[in-house]
């Protein structure tokens, strides 16, 4: 049989609905398709490709999806730390969004996007403001994206008005709808930014244009406080009134929960995508995450943006993760590195209502990276989750492919004219540094 690409791997770590770990194993690919998965002697001797990727020295595993996250704030990594949530966003990020504009949001992107492709992530799910930009950025880096224009009651620098903003998402779903790795969601900013009105016109507009929904909820206490005395109700509930929590709806965050709210959030077949370190980094607390698991709530994992984490590597996100609930609970069997693992594949696939991304089997997309074994700090390989999660540093990624493209090879970027890109943002520290005086 004929075949495009054939991968041949030390190790393939699937992910499939049994976990399959496969050695001395090839995957074969077609299009953008997973065709075959198995035993090196079988598909080699079954396969004729066009190219052959040897990976003999490399783990493969599914690409990492992020999904949570703000792409265009890489350009604001690092310019405010260590404030509490409110005072950040209020102060320092919303300043200098005001000024955002199309080449500098798809400059934003495409840095966050040769960030994510050298760290192994291969989709990711992202809010920000002038999308259109972050879509164009994705088409050119190679990514997958479910990607939404945030919707805030106030202007943006997209729109003049929140029935703009709304005019702006049908435009965005018109346009970019027959793209192959860019699908959109409906993103309403959070309930501190919007009104119950703005909320249930997002709702019917993700059911008008079968659209997933995305939205921060319950990332701090001083977000609850707020919408009680706004609302008289917590925002699970205020949001759950409005109709808002569906299997297509993802909340970011969902750090104050109580039990009860959890149990709702399971019984409606919500997704939280958790964001750990951003969580950690602006204190807002600890999402009680196995209790959530427990209740067969759907988690997903993502690192929010470059400005509160600060970076986007679901790697060390992993790592930050799992050690975080076992201190939570003091207890080490809290959070295992396969459910961790299965937050940032499995779960990732369910915020971005992709059921054919986060494990490696026939029939799906073929979104891969490779880990090079040869690092010091993945010797010897005893069991290759563990290493995913506890020893990787998204450093060992020697090879990032999404639908059967290869975007990232042994140190070279293949779609990113990396050089000039690294030119441009460096250019833009300036802009940047003016804004925020
Ligand atoms: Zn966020």
């Amino acid at each position: 049989m004929v075949c495009d690409i054939l991968i041949q791997a030390n190790t393939i770590l699937t992910q499939d609905p049994q976990r399959t770990v496969l050695e001395n194993a090839g995957v074969a690919i077609t299009g953008d398709t997973i065709t075959a998965v198995g035993p090196w002697e079988n598909l080699s001797r079954r396969y004729t490709a066009g190219q052959t990727l040897n990976l003999n020295h490399a783990m493969v595993m599914p690409g990492l999806i992020n999904a949570h996250t703000h792409a265009a704030m890489s350009l604001l990594r690092g310019v405010a730390d260590d404030l509490p949530l409110m005072e950040w966003l209020t102060k320092h990020i919303f300043p200098v969004e005001k000024h955002l504009s199309p080449e500098i949001v798809e400059l934003g992107a495409m840095l966050a996007c040769a960030e994510m492709t050298r760290l192994g992530t291969t989709s990711f799910c992202d809010m920000y403001l002038i999308e259109d930009a972050t879509y164009r950025a994705v088409d050119r880096a190679g990514l997958r994206v479910l990607g939404g224009e945030g919707i805030f009651m106030f202007p943006s620098p997209a729109y003049a008005d929140t029935e703009r903003g709304f005019d702006l998402v049908r435009e965005l779903h018109e346009r970019w709808k027959d793209h192959p790795r860019i699908r959109q969601a409906v993103m309403p900013h959070a309930v501190y930014t919007t009104t119950p009105e703005i909320l249930r016109r997002c709702l019917a507009l993700s059911q008008e244009l079968n659209m997933p929904l995305h939205i921060h909820l319950a990332e701090t206490v001083t977000e609850t406080e707020q919408c009680l005395a706004a609302t008289g109700l917590r925002p699970v509930q205020y949001v759950h009134e409005l109709g808002l929590l569906t299997p297509k709806t993802t909340i970011a965050h969902g750090v104050d929960l109580t039990e009860a709210e959890i149990d709702l959030l399971a019984g409606t077949g919500t997704v939280v995508a958790h964001n750990p370190e951003s969580n950690m980094k602006l204190a807002s607390g600890i999402a009680n995450v196995p209790y959530m698991l427990q209740r067969g709530v759907p988690v997903s994992l993502g690192t929010d943006g470059a400005a509160s984490n600060n970076a986007l590597n679901m790697f060390t996100e992993m790592t930050s993760c799992a050690l975080l609930h076992k201190v939570r609970c003091m207890d080490p069997t809290c959070a295992p590195a396969q459910a961790v693992l299965d937050m940032a594949t499995l779960g990732g696939s369910r915020t971005m209502c992709m059921p054919d991304i986060g494990y490696i089997a026939p029939g799906m997309r073929a979104d891969m990276v490779a880990l090079d074994l040869r690092a010091p700090n993945l010797q010897p390989l005893h069991n290759p989750v563990s290493h995913v999660v506890y020893a990787a540093t998204g450093a060992e990624v020697c090879m990032s492919m999404v639908g059967g493209e290869v975007l990232y090879n042994d140190g070279a970027f293949l779609k990113i004219d990396y050089p000039s890109l690294l030119k441009e943002v460096s250019a833009l520290r300036s802009w940047v540094r003016e804004k925020l005086s």
